[in-house]
């Protein structure tokens, strides 16, 4: 952006808060007297338009007599004169001028409400100015005798009356929130005034800029690989070609392939502090894997074991250190686990109990668990039973943000809302599926849930509206239980296992997959993504793999690959899907 320090400006400084000084010189009859001018003159609005913001760009950048030149050759003007006049009389803080120009702008305004009101703000900037400058008497006068009249605002009115009180300048700025009298007080009123005006009269301030902040949110938004915390901005990005994500950042590069697994791969998930990772699997093992986010690879920390009916899905503490797992289908036993110590307890109070699933509260000192038998507590951290639900059937569950409501999905291809302190049921969520419920998930602003719904794929429901508001489309869901997640950065992203041995990624606001991952040889469980680096994402399958993704740049390079030759075989066996 160009600095108005080094241009040579007319009239000196450059003075942001004045955006219309060369309106005068805009007058169609200004130019007129230039002959050689009058064939230039624009009279498509869109174009005047365009030049008006050219135009106010250039002068607020103190660039005044390019400005006025823009205007005198292009026949344009940047506000119209009388609303100039009231802008400088606003800024110069001549008050009765400025009440004046208002009764000029009167045919301009349209409702006549509006008119009371911008003269009550003017009134109100005249009031604050008189008391601060300890002008009490004049300050009286306003109040009196101009603002009471107007009948406007009463209570405002019987606030300002209070500020009389203030014994000094510091005070009156801090009860009023008001940045007293100056150049900035004034523009921030005159912005508020400006809003009364129609564009045609006079500019909202610094229009371009706000347009072009508008094209880049957009492109933003419609940017499909858009997974940054960085804002894109003005000072950040450039105007001159679109915003665009390299898909290459993407996480859909095959960087680890690990066997450590020696049967099916059920279940995957993050810590929620982005270090470690948790896998399950049928060969009767959890293992917990350190994560590099440099590398975007995982290592083997410790292994788990003796969950003798393999392990099917688990969740981990908010504190990243415990963890549950459950079993698969008839398995009566949950293991809480300290990852740290390995300390583990066996949470089972009867032989005949099913429990497989589970879920944390928010402070991590409560865990719910349950089963299709209907077997549903909620237990302590000693794995005590705090309270029962009787013949409740679940497969699946997550609690609410407010820590007291538990969703669950039951035999019911429904989900419902659980509160175990009043134990109270309701349909609150009136979540219906035709198909029963596989498993589902809730996104961290606990509105949206992600569901795999057998024979139907993968649907996203609106918690809040109670509506059906995608259904992903790609992905192959049978009988299996399969496992999808939110990911990326602002959880915009959606991530599937798919039984057609594919990993489908989709932009949450569009049902088209942006990505489908190849690699595995079977049926895909379960996906996670990374919540803390959301460049990694992982994935588990019935070929007793954990496939690690990562960006392109994170690919191994070949000289260090020798030990580990499938990592490359692979590695850029992703297609993008048109959508
Ligand atoms: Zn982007």
């Amino acid at each position: 952006m160009q600095s108005p320090g080094n241009v040579c400006v007319q009239n000196g400084a450059s003075n942001p808060s004045n955006g219309s000084t060369e309106n005068g010189h805009g007058d169609s009859e200004a130019i007129n007297n230039n002959a050689d001018l009058i064939n230039t003159v624009i009279v498509d609005q869109t174009n005047q338009d365009i030049v008006r913001l050219i135009g106010q760009y250039l002068s607020n950048e103190g660039l005044n007599r390019t400005a006025e030149s823009l205007m005198d050759e292009s026949g344009c003007r940047l506000d119209h004169p009388s609303a100039a006049k009231f802008r400088q009389h606003v800024m110069d803080g001549d008050w009765n001028k400025a009440d004046h120009d208002l009764q000029e702008l009167k045919p301009l305004l349209g409702e006549q409400l509006n008119l009371v009101e911008m003269k009550f703000l003017l009134l109100e900037q005249k009031y604050l100015e008189y008391l601060e400058d300890g002008r009490v008497l004049d300050a009286l006068h306003v109040l009196r005798n101009e603002l009471t009249p107007l009948q406007h605002n009463t209570s405002r009115v019987h606030q300002l009356s209070s500020y009389m009180m203030c014994s000094n300048t510091e005070e009156l700025r801090s009860r009023t929130n008001w940045e007293g009298k100056g150049p900035n007080s004034r523009k921030c009123l005159m912005d508020r005034l400006q809003t009364f005006l129609p564009a045609s009269v006079m500019l909202p301030p610094n229009r371009l800029l706000s347009l072009l902040h508008q094209a880049l949110e957009l492109q933003a938004l419609r940017c499909k690989h858009h997974n940054t915390s960085l804002d894109i901005r003005l000072n950040t990005a450039s105007l001159l070609t679109d915003h665009c994500c390299a898909k290459d950042s993407f996480p859909t590069h095959t960087v680890q392939i690990l066997n450590d697994h020696c049967d099916e791969v059920w279940f995957c998930q993050f810590s929620p502090d982005g270090t470690k990772l948790a896998t399950c699997s049928k060969d009767t093992n959890v293992i917990i894997w350190n994560v590099y986010p440099e590398t975007c690879t995982i290592s083997l920390k410790k292994t788990l074991e003796g969950h003798s009916y393999g392990a099917a899905y688990l969740a981990w503490n908010p504190d990243s250190i415990h963890l549950i797992a459950c079993g698969p289908e008839e398995s009566p036993e949950v293991w809480l686990w300290n990852v740290e110590t390995e300390k583990c307890l066996k949470v089972s109070h009867s032989p005949d109990d099913v429990l497989t699933c589970c879920a944390w509260n928010k402070e991590g000192n409560k865990f719910v668990v349950g089963g299709i038998r209907g077997h549903f507590y909620q237990c302590d951290m000693e794995g005590s039973i705090l309270d029962t639900w009787e013949g409740v059937r679940v497969n699946c569950l997550a609690y609410r943000a407010d820590g007291k409501n538990v969703l669950a999905s039951d035999t019911h291809h429904r989900i419902r809302s659980y509160n175990f302190e009043e134990l109270s049921d309701h349909n609150v969520c009136r979540l219906q599926e035709e198909h029963p419920i596989m498993a589902f998930s809730v996104d961290k602003n606990d509105r949206l849930a992600l569901i795999n719904v057998a024979t139907q794929g993968v649907h996203l429901w609106d918690l809040q509206d109670h509506c059906l508001v995608r259904r992903f489309q790609g992905v192959t869901q049978g009988h299996f239980t399969i496992h999808s997640t939110f990911g990326g950065h602002n959880q915009d992203f959606v991530a599937s296992g798919s039984e057609d041995n594919q990993v489908y990624i989709w932009h949450v606001r569009n049902e088209l997959p942006i990505a489908t991952l190849s690699g595995h040889t079977r049926t895909v469980n379960c996906v996670a993504w990374n919540p803390v680096y959301h460049n990694i994402m992982v994935s588990v399958s019935d070929d007793c793999t954990i496939r690690v993704w990562g960006p392109k740049d994170k690919l191994p390079k070949p000289s260090v690959s020798s030990s580990n030759s499938t990592n490359s075989s692979n590695s850029n066996s992703w297609n993008e899907m048109v959508s």
